[in-house]
């Protein structure tokens, strides 16, 4: 594997779409809870997944494939997240205005223009995510620009979109869909082809995130943002990588997607000096159960049990290409196995680069290669299933065998867990997009747009800078904190208890993160808990020490309040007089040691003092009183 790749001689180009889930209080075409459930569904209905015809006359090749598997679709509903609109039994009801001004926020915040009308548009979805067989979506702003360090990116639109509903499992032909994600408002930002390494991808990435945040109108946590990169390379094709959680796998996920595209580059110069030519493989397709009438291989076995049949295809000039590792386990073979599934419903194939193995024989596969007459430098791959599955599946393999002589093939993939990815389907055609009947154009009125770019949030490098400059905090904290979910409550709590702004800033960041690591549910300690335990600590009825035991505490106990908390912990606060007793005692027992060992006796007594009040008194106040009674110790 090629280790330092300089990706400017490779052409490489980027570009990057972010999906968020907006935090409105409804629905963007309805007033449901935009929210999921976790409890069994109240509803659920049977839908047969259709091609839908766009107005100007396409089907989608894509969607017509499903619709000839005979997909069905089980939809779960409950009353508090879905209504008739989800349902598609009711028109849609007017855009949610709360959305369309968040969008704007982010539009302006930008540089974006806002478009003078909101049109909503139907963009098809092939895969029963949507009840209605269409995304409804539409474009709110074009043209914007970022700055990520010293590089301006363009934006090429902001728009709104509803989010499609959550796949929850699948049996058979069978798909079961939860739509209490339908019609989520989700705000996409679609940036120009313009990043030119993994790790640009992944700061531009973070940029956009940390901009939509300053909104202070997103959803938070996993499942609530979700990015598509489309990644491109000299002599490389057009790959769309769908779905891509979590922000830190973004540059990772490009990385591979270049190893990716230069491998199957070097196979495809293999193969034409090879001189394979894709007129050589062809249609046919030879029948070899006999060859495993016998065989030791379960799967073969079970398959030929169901009277299903064995059939083989002969790639010429294909012999070790199959497992040519392209990225992280994803071979050339693993690709031709992806599109059999997608396209033929089998279970997997078998292909003689990695035989013999799985019960198959040396001689299994002697014999093998004899029927269908390959030579020494073919591949061949054979599939166990019925006769119209496997047939659909080996003419699959064909086809992508025929693509890796030419190089790399354009396709949507779909983002696995570790960054590598797997395909999803060919890429949709053109004229997926056609108008919303049902919903007229909003006009966007410059009175509306100046009214919201008066009241623009801080950009994060603003914000930033202002944290350091008003609060004295470093860069590091003020950095922290601008990551974390408290960056205003921060600023709330210090002008409200007067605690040193440092303080509440490493708690509300290093502290918790701490925390979270020792599995103390910090989600459970509201707001108000916070700042109530930060105007403890100012009015002296806390010591920032007991802050973190107080806290993992309250995490413990949701309905308690503070003063439970300090009461149930014994950290009430010493009184003067208590503290005095204390160190007096203190004295008292090491009389001896104090006369003997002068010098070392006020270490000493604070070390026992500090023993005995810890979390219970501030130490301040603890170390004056020790001074003052050991100089009227000395002077008596
Ligand atoms: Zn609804």
């Amino acid at each position: 594997m090629t280790n330092q790749i300089d990706y400017e001689e490779i052409g490489l180009k980027v570009g990057l779409e972010v999906h968020q889930q907006l935090d409105t209080s409804a629905k963007l075409f309805c007033q449901c809870k935009p929210e999921l459930f976790k409890e069994e569904p109240e509803i659920t209905f049977l839908r047969r997944l259709r091609p839908t015809q766009s107005e100007l006359g396409q089907i989608d090749p894509a969607a017509y494939f499903e619709f000839q598997k005979g997909v069905k679709i089980l939809y779960e509903a409950d009353r508090q997240t879905a209504c008739l609109v989800e349902m598609d039994e009711e028109p849609p009801h007017p855009l949610n205005m709360e959305a369309v001004e968040t969008a704007l926020t982010v539009a302006l915040m930008m540089n974006a223009t806002p478009v003078d009308e909101i049109h909503v548009m139907r963009k098809t979805v092939i895969d029963g995510s949507n009840t209605t067989g269409f995304q409804r979506t539409c474009i709110i702003a074009l043209n914007g620009t970022i700055k990520v360090g010293q590089k301006t990116i363009p934006i090429q639109h902001i728009s709104l979109e509803e989010d499609a509903a959550r796949k929850t499992g699948e049996e058979g032909t069978t798909i079961r869909y939860r739509i209490d994600r339908l019609g989520i408002p989700l705000i996409e930002v679609a940036t120009a082809p313009a990043i030119n390494s993994p790790k640009e991808a992944g700061e531009v990435a973070l940029a956009i995130g940390k901009i939509l945040r300053a909104t202070g109108k997103v959803k938070r946590g996993l499942g609530t943002i979700r990015q598509d990169l489309n990644i491109s390379i000299k002599n490389g094709a057009l790959t769309e990588i769908k779905g891509v959680q979590e922000l830190e796998l973004i540059p990772l996920v490009v990385e591979y997607e270049v190893q990716r595209q230069l491998n199957l580059i070097k196979i495809s110069e293999e193969l034409k000096k090879a001189e394979a030519r894709p007129e050589d493989l062809k249609e046919e397709f030879f029948d070899v159960t006999e060859v495993f009438r016998q065989t030791a291989c379960k799967v073969i076995r079970k398959a030929l049990e169901k009277g299903q049949k064995v059939l083989a295809v002969k790639l010429p000039r294909f012999v070790g290409l199959l497992k040519r590792e392209l990225m992280p386990g994803i071979r050339l073979g693993t690709e031709m196995a992806d599109r059999a599934r997608f396209w033929g419903r089998v279970g997997g194939i078998f292909h003689t680069d990695e035989l013999p193995a799985y019960g198959i024989t040396v001689q299994e596969v002697e014999a093998l290669r004899k029927v269908v007459n390959a030579q020494e430098q073919d591949a061949v791959v054979f599939v166990a299933d019925t006769i119209e599955n496997a047939t659909d599946a080996l003419k699959a393999v064909l086809e992508r065998a025929r693509e890796a002589i030419k190089g790399v093939p354009e396709e949507t993939r779909a983002a696995n867990p570790d960054g590598t990815t797997r395909y999803m389907r060919p890429r949709p055609g053109a004229a997926r997009m056609y108008p919303e009947t049902d919903i007229p154009p909003i006009q966007l009125t410059e009175e509306h747009i100046n009214k919201i770019r008066q009241y623009l949030p801080e950009l994060p490098e603003q914000q930033l800078q202002r944290l350091m400059r008003e609060y004295g905090l470093n860069q590091k904290l003020a950095k922290q904190l601008m990551d974390s979910e408290y960056a205003e409550l921060f600023e709330t709590i210090v002008k409200e208890s007067q605690v040193s702004p440092t303080t509440v800033a490493a708690f509300l960041t290093e502290t918790l993160k701490a925390l979270q690591r020792e599995r103390v549910q910090i989600e459970k300690v509201s707001e108000n808990r916070l700042r109530e335990m930060f105007n403890a600590v100012a009015l002296g009825e806390l010591t920032k020490e007991a802050l973190p035991e107080v806290f993992t505490w309250l995490a413990q106990h949701e309905d308690k309040s503070l003063q439970d908390a300090i009461q149930s912990l014994g950290l009430k606060l010493l009184s003067e007089k208590e503290i005095e007793e204390i160190v007096d005692k203190a004295i008292q027992a090491n009389r001896e040691n104090i006369e003997k060992r002068e010098k070392e006796a006020f270490k000493l007594i604070v070390s026992l003092v500090m023993r005995e009040v810890r979390g219970k008194a501030n130490p301040e106040k603890a170390i004056e009183i020790i001074k003052r009674k050991l100089e009227k110790q000395e002077g008596s």
